[in-house]
C-alpha cells in the first residue's frame, strides 16, 4: 500500500501514466480530437459556398488525400466506417446466409457491419502480439470444422457457406497482412480489413491498405483525425472503387438533369461539411502521427520501470499509428482490471478497458466460434491510456 491507501500496483501504473500526461489539466480523457490547422476556413467556406451537403469539392479532395495517407489506389468517402464496412462486405461478395470469420476481440462496428451485410460473424481468436487474427490457430480450426466443395468454403456443422476473413487492425497495430491474405486465398475466401483504426500505420514499409482489394475506414471523432462522423471504403481495384463509388450515392445514371436510378442502393455519401472537416485533419496527420510516436515513447519508457504492467509495443514486421496507448497486465484478472481501472478514474485519468469480447454481447451469444482463450486472456489484461495528440504538447 502507499500512503493514502492505494495498492502498490495501481499507486504505480498511475504515477507512470502521470510522468506521461504531466499534472496540468485533470481530468485526463482517453482520446480528444485536436483542431489546429485550417479547420474553420474549410467550413467557412463550405457555407459561404452554400456547398455543405452531397455536392462539393472537399468530398473528392479528401478522397485523394486518403488514398495517399493509406496506400490504396481508391478512397470512396461514406457517412460511417461501420457503413462504409457493410458496403466492403457486400462487394467481396459476402451473400446473405453466409458467415464471416471474424475476432470477437474487436469494437462491436465491425460485427454490426457483418450483420447489417445480412451475414453471420462467426469469431475466431486472436495473438498476443498485435491483438490481431491468429493466423496459425484460425488453419488448425478451419482445417476441423470446414470443408471445400462447390467451388467454396463450408462450415461442417451450420452448412452455411464461409465467405469471407474479416481481420481488425486493433488500436493501429499492424495485424501480419501477408499471414492471413494467404490464408484467405488457401482456402478460397475473400479477405475484408478492418482498417478503421489504422489511419498512417504501415505495413512492411508500405502504407497500410497498399495491397488492400476491400477495406474499410473510420473518421469518427475518437480516431486519429475526425470528421466529425466518417468512412471510407478502401480498394486497389478500379472495378470494385466503381462498383462502391454507384452503391453509396444511390446507384444514379450519369445524366445532367434525368433521374435515373439501375439498383437498390444506399445513400451513404459523406457531406461535403464533413469532408471538408477531413481535409484540415488529413493535412495535419504527419503532425499527429509524430505526437502519438513521442507519447508511446514515454508510455514505453515509464512502463519498462515497473512491474506488474507491460506496454503493448508495435511488431517488428510494420509501425502502428499509435492511435490509442495500451498496456497489458502481468495476469489475466478481471477483479484486478476492474480495481486499476477504479483507481485509476478516481485519479482523473480516463483509462478504459479493451471492448467486452463480441460472444459476450446478447445479440452474438448464439454464433459460431473457435475456443477464444487468447482473447478471454486479452480482455482481462487490457488497459488503454490517454493517448490524445495534444499530450505531446509537453514534449
Ligand atoms: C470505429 C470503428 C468502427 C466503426 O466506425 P464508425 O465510423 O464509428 O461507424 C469499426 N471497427 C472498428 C475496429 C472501429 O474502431
Amino acid at each position: 500500500m502507499s500512503f493514502d491507501g492505494t495498492p502498490a500496483l495501481e499507486a504505480s501504473l498511475i504515477a507512470a501514466i502521470r510522468s506521461v500526461v504531466g499534472e496540468s489539466a485533470m481530468p485526463v480523457q482517453l482520446h480528444e480530437p485536436t483542431f489546429r490547422g485550417k479547420e474553420w476556413d474549410y467550413l467557412k467556406d463550405c457555407l459561404d459556398s452554400t456547398f455543405v451537403s452531397s455536392v462539393g469539392a472537399y468530398v473528392d479532395r479528401f478522397e485523394t488525400m486518403l488514398a495517399a495517407a493509406t496506400g490504396a489506389d481508391f478512397a470512396i468517402a461514406a457517412a460511417n466506417g461501420t457503413s462504409a464496412l457493410q458496403v466492403a462486405l457486400m462487394l467481396a461478395g459476402v451473400e446473405t446466409g453466409s458467415e464471416v470469420l471474424m475476432p470477437a476481440l474487436t469494437f462491436v462496428g465491425t460485427a454490426n457491419a457483418v450483420s447489417h451485410a445480412n451475414a453471420i460473424p462467426h469469431f475466431v481468436d486472436s495473438e498476443m502480439t498485435s491483438l490481431g487474427v491468429d493466423a496459425q490457430k484460425l488453419a488448425h480450426y478451419l482445417d476441423r470444422i470446414a470443408e471445400r466443395r462447390d467451388g467454396g468454403l463450408f462450415n461442417k456443422t451450420t452448412g452455411r457457406r464461409i465467405a469471407a476473413l474479416l481481420p481488425v487492425h486493433i488500436f493501429g497495430l499492424p495485424y501480419d497482412i501477408d499471414a492471413l491474405r494467404t490464408l484467405a486465398d488457401q482456402y478460397g475466401i475473400a479477405l475484408v480489413e478492418d482498417i478503421a483504426e489504422a489511419l498512417g500505420s504501415t505495413y512492411r514499409g508500405r502504407g497500410i491498405a497498399a495491397e488492400t482489394r476491400f477495406g474499410a475506414i473510420s473518421f469518427n471523432g475518437n480516431k486519429i483525425i475526425t470528421t466529425g462522423g466518417g468512412g471510407a471504403i478502401l480498394t486497389n481495384d478500379p472495378e470494385i472503387a466503381k462498383r462502391a463509388k454507384r452503391l453509396t450515392t444511390t446507384a444514379k445514371l450519369p445524366h445532367p438533369w434525368a433521374f435515373e436510378h439501375d439498383e437498390v442502393a444506399f445513400n451513404l455519401r459523406l457531406p461535403n461539411l464533413n469532408a471538408a472537416l477531413g481535409c484540415a485533419q488529413l493535412e495535419q496527420l504527419d503532425s499527429f502521427l509524430g505526437a502519438k510516436r513521442w507519447i508511446a515513447a514515454a508510455y514505453r519508457d515509464a512502463f519498462a520501470k515497473i512491474a506488474g504492467a507491460e506496454f503493448i509495443d508495435e511488431p517488428a514486421y510494420g509501425r502502428s499509428n499509435f492511435w490509442l496507448n495500451a498496456v497489458l497486465l502481468d495476469k489475466p484478472d478481471m477483479a484486478l482490471r476492474n480495481r486499476v481501472l477504479d483507481a485509476t478514474h478516481a485519479a482523473k485519468l480516463m483509462t478504459r478497458p479493451i471492448w467486452t469480447l463480441m460472444h459476450r454481447l446478447p445479440m452474438y451469444e448464439a454464433c459460431p466460434r473457435d475456443n477464444l482463450d487468447v482473447a478471454d486472456a486479452i480482455e482481462a489484461r487490457v488497459i488503454s491510456l490517454p493517448s490524445s495528440s495534444h499530450l505531446a504538447d509537453r514534449q
